[in-house]
């Protein structure tokens, strides 16, 4: 249950709820992040932060939301860095 107890506390960066699920990536600094409002996506630890301290736009922030639902609308996950869907 490790990614259990990874994920107890960890907030969505976009919309700041408790996220179903927050599993670190092997092998890079980033983590899988299951939302319940947002979707599914992937995202860096820097520009997690970055994120949270508002160094992105409301505009970016939405195109990056959009992208998500798109990404998940086909079964996949998001990655935000590199803008990839994932499979
Ligand atoms: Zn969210």
């Amino acid at each position: 249950m490790i990614n259990q107890k990874d994920s107890a506390g960890q907030r969505c960066v976009f919309c700041g709820r408790l996220v179903n699920s927050y599993t670190p990536v092997d092998g890079i600094s980033a983590h899988d992040v299951d939302c319940m409002v947002c979707g599914r996506y992937r995202v860096s630890e820097d520009r997690e932060s970055r994120i949270l301290k508002k160094q992105f736009s409301r505009r970016t922030r939405a195109a990056y939301l959009s992208a998500i639902r798109s990404s998940n609308a086909e079964g996949r996950r998001y990655s935000i860095d590199d803008g990839r869907s994932l499979t």
